[in-house]
């Protein structure tokens, strides 16, 4: 640990001013990404590291040009995917326990998408966990999330209002079904929006493939076959090409990142209609904003009572909220009697954070 370098750091040379904040974090902001300094490594680095830990695949926590890449044996194709060929990367089982620089670190599934990972820190008899991105629902293409008793959670709260209650995902599998068969009666291709690490694949897992032909869009169909090459058993689908939008006209359920909308790409499938499958579709207006035809309520994020419901599980006594609402679960952690922060970090960019948040969102079928 290169001690010194840290310290001398102007931004972490000033005295401890609030002495219920010990100075001796497990986890601290910099400049590149949260960073552990007495094992000295980072943890989804926004830029170049020595040693970057990585939560899961999302562009906004894997980033290329770290030296070393630690993730869950589960994700390491997908990671590998989007890291590149030359990546180094060290893949570790969930629950596995491995030193650095003296600190015990191990990986435990976090049920956002296959191979995401909660990080687990001890240091002399501290234990931190760093959520990165989870869930709580059923998911049949990765992992359950399994709670972790720790001193300190770091969690993400995206959907961190009480307004954000998932319904079971079974039954929006059964919805988008009912759509798809309701638009091939009409002659009606059906356009899926999905964002193509993770919900795409949990969308696919849902489909009733005696319905008709699954294609996929490029960007989905890659990283759905690195799915395929890592175990995961999925319903057959081709690619999404011109001559299959011909052949399968008006019977295809076509899965596709929400991007695809915003070009010319999509005209080859008409006449089709278009949904999304995401958790801000149950707010008031996103769905029009998005401009399609149906939005099924689907998130890869925590909803707000399984994220109290998680904290209360994991024991901790200190809670640092990071994405989305972290004003607000502050406040209610403080209400509650825990001593809680607010952490900036850069991650937001996946396809469900990267809806601007809103104040007082109305949720749909409100008054
Ligand atoms: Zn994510
Ligand atoms: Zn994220």
């Amino acid at each position: 640990m290169n001690t010194l370098k840290y310290f001398s750091h102007p931004k972490f040379a000033m005295p401890n001013i609030f002495p219920t904040m010990p100075n001796q974090s497990l986890i601290i902001e910099t400049d590149r990404g949260l960073f552990c300094p007495a094992g000295d490594f980072y943890i989804d680095a926004w830029k170049s590291v020595p040693r970057n830990i990585v939560t899961h695949a999302h562009s906004d926590h894997a980033r290329r040009g770290s030296d070393r890449y630690l993730t869950a044996s589960d994700g390491v194709n997908i990671l590998r995917h989007r890291m590149g060929r030359d990546a180094v990367i060290d893949p570790i089982p969930y629950g596995q326990i491995i030193e650095l620089n003296g600190v015990r670190v191990s990986l435990h599934p976090a049920g956002h998408v296959l191979g995401s990972s909660q990080i687990r820190i001890e240091s002399a008899g501290e234990i931190w966990v760093i959520s990165g991105d989870y869930k709580r629902q059923a998911d049949p293409t990765c992992r359950a999330f399994e709670p972790v008793r720790c001193h300190t959670l770091i969690t993400e709260c995206t959907f961190g209002l009480p307004i954000f209650r998932w319904i079971d995902s079974s039954v929006v599998a059964a919805d988008i079904n009912a759509w798809w068969a309701g638009n091939q009666a009409v002659g009606r291709t059906s356009i899926l929006l999905a964002y193509s690490l993770g919900k795409a694949q949990r969308v696919l897992a849902g489909l009733d493939a005696n319905l008709g032909p699954i294609l996929l869009h490029g960007a989905v169909h890659a990283i759905t076959e690195a799915y395929r090459g890592s175990g995961i058993e999925l319903p057959p689908a081709g690619y999404a090409s011109v001559e299959n939008a011909k052949l399968h006209r008006g019977k295809a359920m076509v899965i596709a990142p929400p991007s695809a909308m915003n070009s010319t790409w999509a005209r080859k499938f008409a006449p089709f209609s278009s949904g999304v499958a995401s958790g801000w579709m149950q707010v008031r207006g996103f769905r029009r904003r998005r401009g399609a035809d149906r939005g099924f309520v689907l998130s890869d994020h925590v909803d707000f009572p399984a994220l109290l419901e998680t904290i209360e599980q994991t024991e901790a006594d200190h809670i640092i909220a990071t994405h989305g609402y972290t004003d607000a679960l502050v406040k209610l952690m403080r209400e509650r009697g825990k001593q809680s922060s607010a952490l900036q970090t850069r991650f937001g960019g996946d396809e469900e954070e990267s809806e601007e948040t809103v104040e007082t969102p109305v949720v749909e079928g409100e008054a």
